[in-house]
């Protein structure tokens, strides 16, 4: 996540949401919307919602799917980490660092 082009709130964002992610695959990352906002410090899951639908655009995530059904019957969106061709020759070992 160390490119240039993302911002902090963005890459605060996607950070977040790598902790959740498979260490080894950098899949399966489906933590609910309530929680990154609480982990960086929003009130409202509104930004990230907004957040997180940039990230898919600029190819940081990829949406595959849904998570487990919780107990409220809903499901979160599931994730993978994905790293975008944005001209700075970023490769998959960058996504360790994410994940730290
Ligand atoms: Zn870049």
């Amino acid at each position: 996540m160390n490119c240039p082009d993302v911002e902090l709130k963005p890459k605060a964002v996607a950070i977040m949401v790598s902790r959740f992610a498979d260490f080894e695959t950098g899949r399966n990352a489906h933590p609910s919307q309530a929680k990154i906002a609480a982990m960086c410090g929003y009130s409202k899951t509104e930004p990230v919602s907004n957040i997180l639908s940039s990230l898919r655009d600029d190819g940081w995530l990829y949406r595959d799917g849904k998570g487990p059904t919780l107990p409220n019957g809903r499901a979160n969106d599931r994730y993978r980490l994905t790293v975008p061709d944005c001209g700075h020759e970023h490769d998959g070992s960058a996504l360790p660092d994410v994940l730290k």
